[in-house]
């Protein structure tokens, strides 16, 4: 498909360059040959004005009736001549025009051509994460419906399940219409003076009843520092950190936020205990769909390796960065670095 379009903007460039060079073309050679049977003319009436000893002042005036069949004959090579290598100069043209035009189709369908990809990619994984729970959903329904009786108890844990995966299912489509919207947001976040503190605070009673049913304790060590944000991101992209952060950490662990200023950055620290990130897996956390150790978090652990691509494009729409250090079984530090203020 991106062939076809190439070649066919190769065309349209080269026919728009053509066409162009061409009308030039025709005015070059209008322009020649008028100056050159000009400037023949009056080199004939010269020569043949002093045969007849015309006076110079007269020869202006007078104007023989029909040119030499000579200079007629030099007049039409020379035309021809002209026409000739104005077809070599098109030629010329035609080619390069072909060549560059190719090119430029080239790299002007590249970004597309990688878009429409990346796209195709992201449709094909999340029918692919949407299929996992909607089968289970459906086992669990017929497997219930094909029961000949059941009791209130076995009816409620299947709804249980049922609503699990439901949920489950809700917090894809979240995560997915999170993605879109903020590929599509690029330039449109409103930045606004936010005060961080009461972001982590707001994020921190949510994540609070998630913490205490693991034990883990949450220390915050968050200052009143105001920074150019979108607070509503910013909320959504703490959330993904501490989120995490309880996901990975087991029974007892303990997270801290810490938030410093570093000359133009705010920077985050979210520090936990939990289990850790393989050195080889670190490259990957931040891709769609990727979850370490499928056997060690999936089953084990809901999610569907949304959550740090969401907050990675969130860090970059604020044109900040993200580092993270792990040691496996002891604990993981991700810093985030924000400008403070956003010309
Ligand atoms: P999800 O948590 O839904 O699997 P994420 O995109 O949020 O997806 O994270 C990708 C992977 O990175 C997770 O599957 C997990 O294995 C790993 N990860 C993220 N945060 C932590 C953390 N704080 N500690 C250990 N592993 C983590």
């Amino acid at each position: 498909m991106f062939h076809s379009a190439r070649i066919k903007l190769t065309t349209w460039y080269s026919l728009i360059i053509m066409l162009i060079s061409v009308i030039f073309s025709l005015v070059i050679y209008a322009i020649v040959t008028t100056e050159l049977e000009r400037s023949l003319r009056r080199a004939e009436i010269r020569f043949r004005g002093a045969e007849l000893n015309i006076p110079a002042s007269r020869q202006r005036l007078w104007h023989p009736e029909n040119m030499s069949p000579l200079l007629v004959a030099d007049l039409e090579s020379a035309k021809q001549r002209v026409v000739l290598n104005l077809l070599v100069v098109n030629g010329a043209i035609l080619i390069i025009s072909a060549g560059a035009g190719y090119f430029l189709a080239g790299k002007t369908l590249k970004p597309i051509e990688t878009a429409m990809e990346e796209q195709k990619r992201f449709v094909a994984d999340a029918s692919h994460e949407l299929r996992t729970p909607l089968t289970a959903l459906k086992t669990s329904i017929e497997v219930a419906l094909r029961a000949k009786k059941m009791s209130v108890k076995e009816a409620k844990s299947i709804l249980a399940s049922s609503l699990d995966d439901i949920g489950g299912l809700e917090s894809l489509a979240n995560n997915l219409l999170g993605l879109t919207q903020y590929q599509q947001e690029n330039s449109a976040l409103t930045f606004e003076p936010t005060k961080i503190s009461q972001v982590v605070q707001g994020v921190f009673k949510k994540i609070l009843p998630l913490a205490k049913q693991k034990d883990i304790e949450i220390k915050l060590n968050v200052p009143d520092q105001v920074l150019s944000a979108s607070q509503r991101s910013l909320a959504e992209m703490m959330f993904i950190f501490l989120d995490n952060a309880v996901k990975y950490t087991p029974q007892g662990g303990q997270i801290t936020v810490t938030t410093k200023t570093d000359k133009k950055n705010l920077v985050i620290e979210v520090v936990d205990t939990g289990v850790g990130i393989p050195q080889e897996a670190i490259p990957h956390i931040f891709d769609r769909f990727y979850r370490v150790d499928q056997s060690r978090s999936k089953d084990k652990v809901a999610g569907f390796g949304l959550g740090l691509s969401l907050a990675k494009k969130i860090i970059e729409l604020h044109r900040g960065s993200v580092e993270v250090n792990s040691i496996l079984g002891k604990g993981t530090t991700f810093r985030i670095k924000l400008p403070l203020k956003h010309s």
